[in-house]
């Protein structure tokens, strides 16, 4: 069975993309598929569309609902909540308002790990229980159970509404630069660096080995496709587009780009939208499944997806934060998952509210931009907190000679920058000029810049995702505001 099933394998990864791509149109016509003609998906697909045009009234009537629904819910179900609201002497029934939400403890990750088993709600079946790891960059990966298929068919829903924002329509052919390894191989076990799903139409990429030898044929593979959307990792993008930009390629355009997974930084963002000739559409979610947020065609700030769940932004002592520009940590109550259902998870990101309203006419929550997390500052030889994003604005001349970067601290005042550099340039070059460079921006009496060479940035986690900071040093929230605090009068660029 191995045998045949590799045979089959192999023969998909011989046969070329044209022969693929028409063999797919012949099955798309003759069998349903499996998300888009999905019964629960298309409910909830269509709904979305409707709702979307909703009062913030309506919203949140509709959020209060959910919310004492699944209030209700965990506390007859889950033991967790059982116990956390009798310590509190709290009733399902004193949730009478959005506001009374606020009754409810906050839940860090470390009260999941603590409660896994006891977070788990009584009522629902075991065999449609689904675990999803998260790939935190700090601390062990945290384990979140959902219900299978339905929690993920209402991801889907919510992807594909943005997904209309941008122009796509089901079976519109698109790329994938967001997989980290594909799962075919030869018979000698050599990886295949790009597939194509005949469901989806999609063209995927691998981005494990994104060196210029394969990004020569993913270049190539493009051009045949011809698609008019890419879904993306900003990281894995962006060394696209630096090569599309070294090479001078220009024939590649695309309609829109979705990005997802990663912090988008401004500098990225305006190279691949500069070499693809379109918008970057953004999208803030997680694994956890509590808050999903989203860039519209306006591209100023992100709605907060109001249907998915509530989300509020806290500050250092928890208590929440509701004017525009003031930063806070992302909390969420998401109303997809009733397996374990997390009532006010807090997250280790960061962002403010926007003024609003949305110039598209979409009365939800505005978030001017995420900014990251609570580890995405570096700490001084004084204690003072710099904000890693200001190093990837710089328009100096070293950054398009680089080809991959990943920053490391562990001890304050130091800081250590692997980094892989484009073959044409000289490496030592590169290596003084980005040390002087960081030492411009990070000053010399407060940082020691060790910068090393390397074959490969090694990404995190089987999805494979990249983060530009590695800290290793603990950092709280309460640090961050106040060193912004301090630095009122240099505001920061913000991520959107
Ligand atoms: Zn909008």
């Amino acid at each position: 069975m191995d045998r045949i099933r590799s045979l089959l394998m192999m023969l998909r990864k011989q046969a070329p993309l044209s022969l693929r791509v028409n063999l797919g149109r012949l099955r798309a016509r003759v069998s349903r598929h499996k998300v888009w003609d999905n019964a629960y998906f298309r409910e909830t697909y269509d709904w979305l569309q409707e709702s979307q045009w909703w009062s913030m009234a309506q919203f949140e009537t509709y959020q209060l609902a959910q919310l004492q629904a699944l209030v209700r819910h965990a506390y007859e179900n889950v033991p967790y909540y059982r116990r956390v609201f009798d310590a509190q002497k709290l009733k399902p029934r004193d949730i009478a308002t959005l506001e009374d939400l606020r009754k409810i403890p906050l839940l860090t990750k470390e009260d999941i790990r603590a409660n896994a088993e006891e977070l788990l709600a009584r009522n629902v079946d075991a065999a449609r229980l689904k675990r999803d790891t998260t790939e935190g960059s700090t601390g062990e990966p945290l384990g979140v159970y959902h219900e299978h298929p339905t929690s993920q068919l209402r991801e889907w829903a919510f992807y594909y509404r943005q997904w209309g924002w941008g122009g796509y329509r089901f079976g519109d052919r698109y790329v994938t630069l967001a997989r980290h390894t594909i799962p075919l191989s030869d018979l000698d076990g050599t990886p295949a660096i790009w597939d194509y799903r005949t469901d989806f139409n999609e063209l995927t990429l691998a981005t494990a080995e994104m060196h210029d030898n394969n990004i020569r044929k993913f270049t190539n593979l493009i051009r045949k496709f011809r698609p008019r959307f890419m879904y993306i990792y900003p990281s894995s993008a962006e060394i696209l587009a630096r090569y599309l930009q070294r090479h001078q390629i220009d024939d590649i355009k695309l309609d829109a780009v979705f990005s997802d997974s990663e912090t988008l930084y401004p500098r990225t963002r305006d190279l691949i939208e500069s070499q693809l000739g379109c918008r970057i559409f953004d999208h803030y979610g997680l694994t956890e499944r509590v808050v999903d947020a989203v860039q519209c065609g306006q591209h100023e700030g992100y709605h907060i997806n109001m249907e998915y769940g509530i989300q509020e932004l806290v500050d250092e002592d928890g208590q929440p934060i509701n004017e525009p520009g003031v930063l806070g940590t992302v909390v969420g109550t998401g109303f997809g998952s009733h397996a374990m259902p997390l009532l006010r998870y807090i997250t280790s990101d960061l962002a403010s509210y926007a003024a609003g309203p949305c110039a598209c006419g979409r009365d939800t929550t505005l978030i001017a931009g995420f900014q990251g997390r609570v580890g995405d500052y570096l700490v001084s030889k004084t204690g003072r907190l710099v904000p890693v994003l200001l190093m990837v604005d710089g328009h100096t001349p070293v950054w398009p000679k680089i080809r991959e970067i990943r920053m490391r601290q562990e001890r304050e005042g130091e800081l250590t920058a692997m980094v892989v550099a484009v073959p044409a340039f000289d490496e030592q070059e590169v290596v003084s000029e980005l040390q002087e460079e960081l030492y411009r921006i990070l000053g010399r009496e407060q940082f020691d810049v060790r910068i090393k060479l390397v074959d490969r940035i090694p990404r995190t986690g089987s999805r494979g995702k990249w983060q530009l900071l590695e800290q290793k040093l603990s950092l709280r929230f309460s640090d961050v505001r106040e060193s912004r605090r301090e630095e009122n009068a240099t505001p920061h660029q913000m991520v959107e």
